[in-house]
């Protein structure tokens, strides 16, 4: 049995599950949220223990692919996570 890993819509949290492990999958959303990356659900989980202390300003308004970045920028994500 081949893992698998669960991939989020960033706008709508529509989950789909592919067998192969990348940071994000490019897809068409079926809930109208267009062309979108799916990102994988244990980044975006770690994305949440950015601390509070280190999250800019904007952080409420940042959608998950820039929170992406910041928790990289913080070291909350480190690039293995990223393979
Ligand atoms: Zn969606």
């Amino acid at each position: 049995m081949p893992r698998s890993y669960e991939y989020v819509c960033p706008v709508c949290e529509n989950r789909v599950t592919r067998e192969f492990r990348v940071p994000s999958v490019v897809r068409t959303c079926e809930n109208d949220c267009g062309f979108d990356h799916y990102i994988r659900a244990d980044l975006l989980e770690k994305v949440e223990s950015v601390p509070e202390e280190d999250r800019p300003d904007d952080w409420e308004e940042l959608d998950n692919e820039r929170r992406v970045y910041v928790a990289l920028r913080e070291g909350v994500i480190t690039i293995p996570d990223l393979q």
